[in-house]
């Protein structure tokens, strides 16, 4: 084993398990966060398309360079500025004002927290986000064109140059994780991702293989051109579909480089070089197809259930095999180039098979999957390219993305296999005992906002259907409305509620709940008991009881929210209709339950209205 491959080895164990060690300290509330910003990290797979693209060695190479850069540069660019973006949202509650006895206005003791940091625009904001990557970009091409000019001719001083702005590049990048850790350091850790990603790209543009940058500047100039509008305008909403994309462009930059590597280098291709090649262009190329799957179901431009078909699984499985046993007999025999186009095409055909018989609110579960794929192919170019930034980058990648999977799949009591190859979300047929019609209670938001302005403290628990209606916002001001009125109001925060980890929280945090109002279901849970409406707003799975008793039902042992604990639920949904797992909620026949049938966009604004009215007549 040479030395270079021994220590990258190495160096691909260690990040692994500091990654483990650092992203299993990340908190729920910044999951979300944690996804885009390991997403603008692998995108460090563009050091790999800048040589690529840069080397001119063949066209065909120029142009999978070029378009490798192309998709990179949206992840870096746009994975970033959307970190910041979500981050920014992340506020902790003001002080209340502290009385001369040393207890808050409203009788209860202050609590400290930081002075409310100042309010800009976001229009200004976003205005200043592009001011701030234009000047980045020019930067790194000033500081590039001076050290090159500084070091001409001496290649030996480059590569130093290159080997230690790598080195303090992958520092940076456990460094960032690492404070994303904690809401107060999290901006910070965006930061030093960038110094980072700035690093190993003034590193790799030095290198002496970089011929010319026509190809390079165009592929940056369109990659920023789609990643910053994305970044800047993409609805909160619509997080998991943005990973889901940016994950194909990794996947996709990947297999790029590749496969250019490969046509330049076969047949004399060493063993293991070629063995990382095959696992980067497989898990590139299903990462591509799978991911892009997974953003149209999310997307809704693919239907959201499974589709499934008698010998599915043997297909799948039979697509894969064939793939990877010709990978194998390339690791032998690098010149049977007849053999690569094929891997190719079965990679990106298994990509979207593995995604088809999956329903679409296990996407997210998917993602972080397709996301640990990522990281690992982009850790495998590492290997092909003898480069330590991409090994550290992949790793931290591929075991985040695993780390959320597992967490998701606890959360909701299931295995991998069965979120894979379970086809989970088809409708159950009701049985006999079910059809037969059973009594539920509803009110209208009059009524409602009656009995919340009688209640002393109430929980609101969030869920998809709060995302879908956008009603966020006016969640918020519902929060307010209540507070004014000395109702104390709590958020309970189920960890898969809505389609990916930590999507209630951005959500929340988008319309300026502060997040130490929002509550992990383990804090909470408890409080239930004690407390006087339980009020949930587009939630149906993650407060249904069935999940505790129902030894036959598909959530049977995932934690649920206690609120049927509550002394009385209100629901507002727009209908009887199940929520993603398909099935009946007992929660809704309870006699303690109340439904308030109608939009949460509607209904939600009705009761701020109500309790408004109702605080200025008292
Ligand atoms: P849910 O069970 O999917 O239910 C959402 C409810 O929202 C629906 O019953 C729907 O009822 C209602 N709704 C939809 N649009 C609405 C609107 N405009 N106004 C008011 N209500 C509306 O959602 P959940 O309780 O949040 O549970 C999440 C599900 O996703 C769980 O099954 C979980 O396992 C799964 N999942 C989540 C993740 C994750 O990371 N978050 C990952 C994998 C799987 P109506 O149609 O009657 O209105």
């Amino acid at each position: 084993m040479s030395s270079s491959l021994e220590t990258g080895l190495f160096v691909f164990v260690l990040a692994t398990f500091l990654g483990f060690e650092v992203i299993r300290r990340v908190p729920k509330l910044l999951h979300t966060p944690l996804m885009a910003l390991t997403n603008a990290i692998s995108g460090v797979a563009l050091v790999g398309s800048l040589v690529v693209a840069g080397a001119h060695e063949t066209t065909l190479s120029t142009i999978l360079g070029a378009i490798a850069v192309t998709a990179s540069s949206i992840n870096v660019v746009g994975g970033f500025m959307i970190t910041d973006r979500m981050l920014r949202m992340f506020r902790r509650r003001r002080a209340p004002k502290v009385a001369a006895d040393g207890t808050a206005a409203s009788g209860q003791a202050a609590v400290p927290a930081p002075a409310a940091p100042k309010q800009r625009s976001e229009r200004a904001v976003q205005g200043l986000f592009t001011l701030g990557a234009a000047a980045y970009l020019a930067a790194a091409a000033l500081f590039v064109w001076l050290l090159r000019w500084a070091g001409s001719g001496d290649d030996n001083a480059t590569r130093t140059i290159t080997s230690i702005a790598y080195l303090l590049g992958g520092a940076c990048f456990v460094l960032a994780l690492r404070w994303l850790t904690d809401p107060t350091t999290a901006r910070r850790g965006v930061l030093i991702g960038e110094v980072g990603m700035l690093l190993a790209v003034i590193g790799t543009l030095l290198k002496p293989e970089i011929l010319s940058y026509e190809w390079i500047v165009l592929g940056l100039l369109v990659g920023s051109a789609i990643g910053i509008p994305m970044a800047l305008f993409m609805p909160m909403t619509a997080m998991p579909q943005r990973i889901a994309l940016s994950h194909a462009f990794g996947g996709l930059a990947a297999a790029l480089v590749g496969t250019a590597h490969y046509y330049l280098a076969t047949p004399h291709i060493p063993m293991f070089t070629q063995g990382a090649l095959g696992v980067e262009v497989l898990l590139g190329f299903l990462t591509f197809t799978g991911s892009l799957m997974a953003f149209g179901k999310l997307q809704g431009l693919l239907s959201d259930r499974p589709i499934v078909y008698r010998g599915q699984n043997l297909v799948n499985i039979g697509a894969f095999a064939t793939a990877a046993g010709m990978v194998a007999y390339l690791i032998v025999n690098p010149g049977a180039t007849a053999l690569f186009p094929i891997v190719a095409v079965l990679a990106l055909a298994f990509g979207a098979m593995l995604i088809i018989p999956i329903g679409g609110a296990d996407m997210p579960t998917v993602i972080s999957l397709l996301n640990s794929y990522a990281g690992l192919s982009g850790a495998a170019m590492g290997f092909v390219l003898d480069n330590k930034v991409l090994i550290i980058a992949g790793a931290l990648d591929g075991s985040s993305g695993l780390l959320l999977s597992i967490i998701m799949c606890r959360a909701m009591n299931r295995s991998f296999s069965n979120v894979l190859f379970g086809a989970f979300g088809q409708l159950q047929e009701p049985v006999a005992a079910d059809i037969e019609e059973r009594p539920v209670r509803s009110a209208t938001p009059d009524e409602a906002a009656e009995l919340l302005d009688a209640a002393r403290s109430v929980i609101i628990v969030p869920g998809y259907g709060m995302a879908v209606a956008q009603a966020q916002h006016k969640v918020h001001e519902l929060s307010d409305v209540l507070g004014k009125r000395g109702i104390d109001v709590k958020f309970a925060i189920h960890p898969v509620a809505g389609r990916m980890p930590g999507h209630m929280n951005v959500l929340l945090a988008e319309a300026n709940v502060p997040y130490d109002q929002l509550f992990d279901m383990d804090q909470i849970n408890d409080d239930f008991a004690q407390c006087d409406v339980a009020l949930v707003i587009g939630a149906n799975d993650v407060v249904n009881p069935a999940a505790r008793h129902a030894t036959s039902s598909p959530i049977y042992g995932m934690p649920i929210l206690n609120v049927d604990q509550a002394q009385t639920v209100m629901v507002i949904k727009r209908s009887m209709r199940p929520g993603f797992a398909g099935i009946e909620n007992e929660l809704f026949y309870n006699p303690n339950t109340l439904m308030v049938f109608g939009d949460a966009k509607a209904v939600v604004p009705q009761l701020v209205q109500e309790l408004s009215k109702s605080g200025a007549a008292a």
